[in-house]
């Protein structure tokens, strides 16, 4: 085997070890094992082979682990699927991937059959106790538990991961399975998990943050599924299950943090807090550090890289604000550097673009040869996030890449919410940028010039097209918009005008 098989060797050693934990169902490593060769065979019964795609549409479910395994041991490729997006915009990713089979969700039966009928996906599966779909679990009670073809390609791709860019066209971030061994390894021991660790997996399983629970599930941890973040709930997880190590975002951190059950629940397992996806105030941050009393862990990283810096525990010093502030240093594994337009090393406190390289970086963008050779002109993976690094080698990320909004933890690309209103024909103008929210960040503003409907219109017509997050929550009207001689909207000018 050239690549890691999550499953196999924490089956060996710890067979009857509770390996993925969701309300009352628990799976033990012995039986994900069995579950994972079953899988793999019910695959090739309709007909993938290496390379095909198999999309998930799914909350963090039980089965979500043993699918992605599957996928690794067979070399299908995996798109999990943000289940926010609504069914246009989910049609997009599926045409562009053509996956052989989709696997619903509990509660996306609907979605799954209507995609699979417009998209053409010849067969789909659906967990839990489908109405209509044929069931994921009776395929896998009637499939032969053979050890499975086992294609030994390391390129072969384990993951397709889907995120938006520039022209707000999602791409896949093509992960191989020698790619994806590295992001679980540099998580493995980045994090020291061991097979004492108990993982809440609090974010959606359909971002990067899957690679931390596959970190501990490869050295025979275990995994609690959230499907759902109540911050309520989390926390009576987290003391129930004894959960020793979890991943919030800044707006999740929160939560936690106002919760009134924060004081009384037990978390005196907890020992690692990771959190990243976005930067967070020292001040928020210090009043976490203070009321979980336990190691806290950052990473600033993307859909493209992995983990690519990281603020480690001991850097998680209250009274040195400047580290505090920072994304940390290089992650194990990757090299980055900070250049000029010309690709050069910059020398510490001058501001350029942050690149990146390393065996998790991606290895292209599925179906785009120029995008990918773009994005990783030289062979460093640019990006187009601007940052320095501060005299001790903390690199500090200043701006974000193609004004990207984030809320929540949720990436928006501007020019995707500016498409689908322009489509409005009454809309005029308009420019969509963040403005900073104490709870989610930043919220989605749409800022409207000339001609324009009511909010409400405006809004009800957003949400056809768009994901909810992706919906403003500002309308804002001005005469005119800012902007540069060549055109362009001055959104810096913007967001100081409305930051006000
Ligand atoms: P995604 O591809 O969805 O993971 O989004 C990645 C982007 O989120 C990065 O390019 C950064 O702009 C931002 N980001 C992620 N982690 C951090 C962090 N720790 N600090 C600041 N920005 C971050
Ligand atoms: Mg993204
Ligand atoms: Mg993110």
């Amino acid at each position: 085997m050239r690549y890691l098989d999550l499953v196999r060797g924490p089956a060996a050693r710890f067979g009857s070890k509770a390996a993925v934990v969701e309300g009352d169902r628990r799976i033990t490593f012995r039986e994900l094992d069995d579950r994972v060769g079953r899988l793999g065979s019910v695959l090739r019964a309709r007909g993938l082979r290496p390379g095909d795609r198999v999309a998930l549409l799914a909350a963090n479910e039980l089965e979500y682990l043993e699918i992605q395994a599957a996928c690794l041991r067979s070399g299908f490729a995996l798109v999990p699927l943000n289940v926010r997006l609504t069914e246009r915009e989910l049609g997009f990713i599926l045409s562009d991937c053509a996956p052989g089979l989709l696997i619903a969700g509990r509660a996306e039966e609907r979605r799954a059959a209507s995609l699979a009928a417009t998209t053409g996906i010849p067969h789909v599966l659906a967990l839990g106790t489908p109405r209509d779909l044929p069931s994921y679990d009776t395929a896998l009670r009637e499939a032969a538990a053979d050890p499975g073809a086992d294609p030994d390609d390391p390129e072969l791709p384990a993951t397709l991961l889907y995120t938006s860019g520039t022209t707000g066209l999602p791409k896949g971030a093509v992960v191989d399975r020698l790619g994806f061994t590295a992001r679980v390894m540099t998580n493995a021991v980045e994090l020291q998990t061991g097979a004492t660790d108990v993982h809440q997996a609090s974010l959606p399983m359909f971002h990067i943050a899957a690679f931390l629970a596959y970190a501990h599930t490869a050295v025979g941890g275990t995994v609690v599924m959230l499907p759902e973040f109540e911050p309520e709930q989390a926390l009576r997880t987290m003391e129930r299950e004894r959960v020793t190590t979890t991943v919030l975002v800044p707006t999740t951190i929160t939560m936690l943090l106002d919760s009134p059950a924060i004081d009384r629940v037990d978390l005196s397992a907890l020992r690692l807090v990771v959190y990243g996806g976005s930067a967070i105030e020292p001040g928020p941050l210090r009043r976490a550090l203070e009321r979980f009393g336990c190691g806290f862990h950052q990473q600033y990283g993307m859909t493209e890289t992995g983990g690519q810096t990281i603020l480690r525990p001991a850097d998680h010093d209250p009274a040195d604000t400047e580290k505090l502030a920072s994304g940390g240093t290089e992650a194990i594994g990757l090299e980055v550097r900070v250049v000029d337009e010309e690709d050069r090393t910059l020398p510490p406190g001058e501001v350029g673009e942050i690149v990146c390289r390393g065996p998790s970086v991606m290895l292209r963008y599925w179906n785009r040869p120029e995008a990918t050779a773009e994005a990783l002109r030289g062979g460093w993976f640019h990006t187009g996030d601007m940052g320095y690094r501060d005299s001790r080698g903390y690199l500090h990320i200043t701006d974000r890449r193609n004004d990207m909004i984030i809320t929540g933890g949720e990436n928006v690309y501007p020019r995707e919410v500016e498409a689908a209103l322009i489509e409005h024909p009454d809309v005029a103008d308009v420019a969509v940028v963040g403005l900073p929210d104490p709870k989610w960040g930043q919220v989605v503003t749409a800022v409207l010039a000339g001609q324009a409907p009511s909010d409400a219109e405006l809004d009800a017509w957003a949400r056809q097209r768009l994901a909810g997050y992706k919906v403003p929550r500002r309308w804002v009207r001005l005469a005119e918009l800012p902007r540069n001689v060549t055109g362009k909207v001055l959104k810096h000018r913007l967001r100081a005008q409305l930051a006000k």
